[in-house]
């Protein structure tokens, strides 16, 4: 079975693009649902983060995402801290995740597949790719932010044209080509390479 992973900038359409891959029945792993899973129920996870983030990072035993993104996203230097403490569990959950899947292929949607280093784990990556600005108000629409807030946001993130040259396959999500053709006939591609 084929391991894929699906990559794209913020607002490029990605987990749009994971949906339609289900319906045609492919298994498609949640990164940043994972990720959050896994953050509560990892014991070792839970010591490391309250050793560096402080005990108000779980609030009730639960992952206090408000308290942490709050620490984390202002500051580089600590995101970095978290994801390197969190990517490693999330890379082996997803690889122990990839193993149980009986089809063809299956994808890992992730908006940090190359930044984490996760395509080492994988055998092909997809990128879903849109211009800035529509992206950018795509990120507005959807999370109710100001442009700034956006911007901000997708200034941290691996510069977009650099992630697409790095991907196996791309897919236009730029509104002049229409969407579910594209990933049918990938589908395809893929199912035929898997089998
Ligand atoms: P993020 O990394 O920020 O979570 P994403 O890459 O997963 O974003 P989506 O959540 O799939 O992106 O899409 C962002 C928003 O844009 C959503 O509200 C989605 O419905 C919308 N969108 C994506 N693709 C299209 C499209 N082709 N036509 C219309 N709306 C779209």
């Amino acid at each position: 079975m084929l391991r894929i992973g699906l990559t794209g900038g913020l607002g490029s359409g990605k987990s749009t693009v994971a949906r339609i891959f289900e319906v045609l029945g492919i298994p498609v792993y949640y990164a940043d649902d994972a990720a959050k899973r896994v953050m509560n129920e990892n014991e070792q996870l839970r010591k490391k983060i309250i050793e560096q983030f402080g005990a108000e990072s779980y609030a009730e035993g639960k992952l206090n995402r408000t308290y942490l993104s709050s620490v984390v996203f202002p500051d580089p230097q600590k995101l970095a801290v978290l994801n390197s403490i969190v990517h490693p569990a999330t890379i082996a959950d997803a690889a122990s995740w990839m193993e149980q899947q009986h089809a063809p292929y299956a994808i890992k949607e992730a908006a940090l597949i190359f930044e984490s280093d996760a395509h080492h784990h994988l055998d092909f990556v997809i990128g879903v790719w849109a211009p800035y600005e529509l992206r950018l108000q795509r990120g507005m629409l959807r999370d109710g932010l100001s442009k700034e807030a956006v911007q901000e946001r997708m200034k941290r993130q691996m510069n977009e044209e650099e992630k697409m040259q790095r991907c196996d396959f791309v897919l236009k999500n730029d509104e002049t080509e229409l969407l579910i053709p594209q990933v049918i006939r990938l589908h395809e591609e893929l199912v035929e390479r898997g089998s």
